[in-house]
C-alpha cells in the first residue's frame, strides 16, 4: 500500500482499498486519521468534508472494521457514549506542561506561542520532540490513541495530574507529521474541524452505503452508487442517511450501533437497534409560538391539551426490567447519581403492572414546608454528582408528562392520548414527589388564557400545548409542531429566548472596570457551519455573574477569531473568545441590520439581523455551541414577528389582545 504520509481521502475517484495506506486486517494507523483531518481542515464546504471523512470510513469498513468505532470517536472527539460521562479532565495548564516536557522547551515560551498562534495543535506540531529513544517507536494506531485518551480520562486521585502528563508525553513522543496537531487539539477539547455530529453520521451512512461492510475481502462492491446520475446518487445517499440518523435518535450510542451496523448492514439496522431502557434517547422538542391565536390556527380541528410548562430540568427516567433505575438529562448525560431521592421513590410510584418503562418528566425544585414550586435557580444549586440522600437540601418533585416505553413496548408511535392514558393508569401520584403534569383539554381561548395565567401564578414558565390524537406520536429529537411552547415571556418579547455563542468580550469601564462590560454573541449558520455575530450584550447580569463570566471566559481568550467565526461589521471586541460557551438571551425584538452578519441574505440580500435590547438570561451549560440558535431560525423569528406586526397594523380596530399572550 502507498505511504500513509501521502494518504489523500479527498482524492477524486477514491478507491477504498487501493487508495488506503494499510493492509487488510492491520490496525488503522493514526496518521491516516490525522491526514484526513488535515484534508477536512483545508476545505470549507460541508459536503466535501463529509465526503472526505466518508472515504476514510469506507477504507476502515472494508479493511479493518474492528477499528471503525475508534475512528468515529476520534472524529467526534468523544471518548464514548454520552451516558458514560468520560471526560479527559486535561486543562490548558496540564497540556502545556506536557508539551514543554515532551519538547524540552520552556513553558513560558510555549504559552506565549500558543497565545500568539491561537492553536496549541500547530505549536506542538512545529516543536520537534527532543526526547530521544533508542529504537524508533512503533507508529500510533487510531485505536491506540483513543485508548490512551480513555486512560487519561479514567485517572483520578492525587497523583493523577503527573500520570496524565506522562501519558500525554508518551503520545507526543511517538507522533509523526501532523499527528501531534490533532492529538493536542483533541486533548484541549477542541478538534476544530467544523464537523458536527450530524456530519459525522452523514459520512458514516455514506461510507457503509457505498462500500457495504461484511463482504468477503476484497469487497466486491466498492462504490455501490456507480452508474447513478449525480442527482439520483445524492437523493439515494440522503435517504440512507435518514435511516442512520433516525436510529441514532432512538439509540444515540455508537457502542451499540456500530457492531449492529457491521453485522446486519444499514437497511437492517433499525431492526437491531431499538429503544431500550437504560440507553438514553434524544428528547422530543417543542416549537415556540407567540400567541394563543397561533396555537389555535396550528391545531385547527385537531384535539390538543395544554400542560403546565415546569421550569426545572428534564429527566428521562428509565426503569429496567432487572429493577435498576437510570435518570438521564436532555443531553443523554447520566444524572442517576444526582437524584437518589427520585430513585428511592420509584417502587412507590409505579404500579406492580410496570416491569420496565421510560418516563419523560421535569424535575423541579420543591419547597416542602410551603408546598410550592421553587425557581430553576434553586434547583441549580443542588450537587451534581454522588449525592447522598441524607444530605439533600433542595427537594425535587417529578412532574411526569409522557410515557415513551412500557413493558417491552416502545410507545413512540402511539398518540399522546394513549401514552397519557397509560401513564395515568400505571403510575401513582404523591404530592411533592411524583405528580402528573397539570393539564387542561380545551379549545376555548378564554380558558387557555386563564390557564396560562394560572400556570405563571403556580411558578411555571407558561404552557406546553400538545396534539392529542392526530400527528401526536413521540417525535424523538425533533422540534415538532405537535408540541408548542407558550411562555409567559412572550407577553413582552420575541416568541422565545435565543441560545447564542459568546465569541468576544469588551473590557468594562467605570463600575465594570477590571472585568468584562460587554460581550459579542453569535448565532450558528448551519449551512456554512459558521458562527455569525448577531449582537452586543451588556445587560441582564448580576455583579456575581459578571465576575463569574470574567473568570471563566478569560481561559477562552484567543488572539484572533476562528476561521469559522464571521464578525466583520461588529465592533471589534477587546478579546476574541474560543466559541464554546452558550448563553440564553432574551430580546425585545429583532431588526434588520446593515452591520451584523447573522442571517445575512436570508431576509434582505445584503443585510443581516440583530437583536434589539438583548438581556442575559442564563448560561446554558447543557447546550453545545452546535446546538445554538441557527441563523435560519433567527430569520424565521424575524419573519414571524413581521407577520404579527402586519396583522396588527391591518386590523388594529378589531385586534385581539390575546395576540400578545
Ligand atoms: P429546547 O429544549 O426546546 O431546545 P429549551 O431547552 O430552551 O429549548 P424550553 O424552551 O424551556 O427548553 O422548553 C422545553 C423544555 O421544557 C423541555 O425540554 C422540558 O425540559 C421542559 N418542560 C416543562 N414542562 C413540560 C411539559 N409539560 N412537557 C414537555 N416539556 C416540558
Amino acid at each position: 500500500p502507498p505511504d500513509p504520509t501521502t494518504y489523500n481521502p479527498s482524492k477524486s475517484g477514491y478507491h477504498p482499498v487501493k487508495d488506503a495506506c494499510w493492509k487488510p486486517g492491520q490496525r488503522v494507523p493514526y496518521l491516516v486519521v490525522a491526514r484526513t483531518f488535515e484534508k477536512i481542515e483545508e476545505v470549507s464546504a460541508r459536503l466535501r468534508m463529509v465526503e472526505t471523512l466518508s472515504n476514510l470510513l469506507r477504507s476502515v469498513a472494508a479493511l479493518t472494521p474492528a477499528d471503525l468505532l475508534s475512528v468515529l470517536y476520534l472524529s467526534l472527539n468523544r471518548l464514548g457514549p454520552p451516558q458514560q460521562g468520560l471526560e479527559l479532565g486535561v486543562g490548558d495548564g496540564v497540556l502545556l506542561k506536557a508539551v514543554a516536557q515532551a519538547t524540552g522547551r520552556k513553558l513560558e515560551a510555549i504559552r506565549a506561542e500558543v497565545a500568539e498562534r491561537g492553536d496549541v495543535g500547530l505549536v506542538v506540531e512545529a516543536s520537534r520532540s527532543t526526547q530521544r529513544t533508542m529504537l524508533p517507536l512503533p507508529a500510533l494506531t487510531a485505536a491506540g490513541v483513543l485508548s490512551k485518551l480513555r486512560d487519561i480520562a479514567r485517572l483520578s486521585g492525587s497523583a493523577c495530574m503527573s500520570k496524565k502528563i506522562d501519558i500525554i508525553k508518551s503520545l507526543f513522543v511517538a507522533c509523526r507529521h501532523s499527528e501531534a496537531r490533532f492529538i493536542a487539539r483533541a486533548l484541549s477539547g477542541r478538534l476544530r474541524l467544523g464537523l458536527a455530529e450530524q456530519s459525522v453520521l452523514a459520512a458514516l451512512s455514506q461510507a457503509v452505503t457505498l462500500t457495504p461492510p461484511g463482504q468477503e475481502f476484497p469487497p466486491a462492491v466498492v462504490d455501490a452508487g456507480k452508474g447513478k446520475s449525480a442527482e439520483a446518487r445524492k437523493a439515494w445517499l440522503e435517504e440512507k442517511g435518514l435511516v442512520l440518523k433516525q436510529t441514532f435518535c432512538e439509540v444515540p450510542d455508537l457502542d451499540l450501533i456500530i457492531p449492529a451496523l457491521l453485522e446486519h448492514g444499514l437497511d437492517q439496522l433499525p431492526q437491531h437497534c431499538q429503544l431500550t431502557p437504560g440507553v438514553p434517547l434524544k428528547p422530543m422538542l417543542a416549537h415556540p409560538t407567540r400567541g394563543i391565536r397561533e396555537v389555535l390556527k396550528r391545531f385547527e380541528e385537531a384535539a390538543f391539551t395544554c400542560e403546565y410548562k415546569y421550569d426545572g430540568q428534564r429527566a428521562q427516567i428509565h426503569v429496567l426490567a432487572d429493577g435498576h433505575v437510570k435518570i438521564f438529562s436532555r443531553n443523554q448525560e447520566d444524572n442517576t447519581g444526582r437524584y437518589p431521592d427520585i430513585i428511592s421513590r420509584i417502587p412507590k410510584i409505579k404500579r406492580p403492572s410496570v416491569v420496565s418503562c421510560i418516563l419523560d418528566s421535569e424535575a423541579v425544585a420543591w419547597d416542602r414546608a410551603k408546598k410550592q414550586i421553587q425557581p430553576f435557580q434553586v434547583l441549580s444549586t443542588r450537587k451534581r454528582k454522588e449525592v447522598e440522600e441524607s444530605d439533600i437540601q433542595v427537594q425535587v418533585c417529578v412532574y411526569a408528562f409522557d410515557l415513551i416505553y412500557l413493558n417491552g413496548q416502545s410507545l413512540v408511535r402511539e398518540p399522546l392520548s394513549r401514552r397519557r392514558q397509560l401513564l395515568r393508569e400505571n403510575f401513582i401520584e404523591t404530592e411533592g414527589e411524583f405528580v402528573f403534569a397539570t393539564s387542561l383539554d380545551t379549545e376555548d381561548t378564554e380558558q387557555i388564557a386563564d390557564f396560562l395565567e394560572q400556570s405563571v401564578k403556580d411558578s411555571c414558565e407558561g404552557l406546553m400545548v400538545k396534539s392529542l390524537d392526530s400527528d401526536a406520536t413521540y417525535e424523538i429529537a425533533k422540534r415538532s409542531h405537535n408540541w408548542l411552547k407558550l411562555k409567559k415571556d412572550y407577553l413582552d418579547g420575541v416568541g422565545d429566548t435565543l441560545d447564542l455563542v459568546v465569541i468576544g468580550a469588551y473590557l468594562g469601564r467605570g463600575k465594570r472596570a477590571g472585568r468584562y462590560g460587554g460581550f459579542l454573541l453569535a448565532a450558528l449558520d448551519e449551512d456554512s457551519e459558521e458562527f455569525q455575530a448577531i449582537c452586543k450584550l451588556g445587560t441582564g447580569f448580576s455583579d456575581e455573574e459578571l465576575e463569574e463570566h470574567y473568570q471563566t471566559l478569560q481561559a477562552l481568550v484567543i488572539p484572533a477569531p476562528r476561521s469559522y467565526v464571521r464578525a466583520e461589521g461588529a465592533e471589534v471586541p477587546d478579546h476574541w473568545l474560543e466559541p464554546t460557551t452558550v448563553w440564553e438571551v432574551k430580546c425585545a425584538d429583532l431588526s434588520i441590520s446593515p452591520i451584523y452578519p447573522a442571517a445575512r441574505g436570508l431576509v434582505e440580500s445584503d443585510k443581516g439581523i440583530s437583536l434589539r435590547f438583548p438581556r442575559f438570561v442564563r448560561v446554558r451549560e447543557d447546550k453545545m455551541p452546535e446546538e445554538a440558535t441557527s441563523s435560519a431560525r433567527v430569520a424565521r423569528l424575524y419573519k414571524k414577528q413581521q407577520q404579527v406586526q402586519n396583522q396588527l397594523d391591518s386590523n388594529s380596530s378589531d385586534s385581539d389582545p390575546e395576540d400578545f399572550y
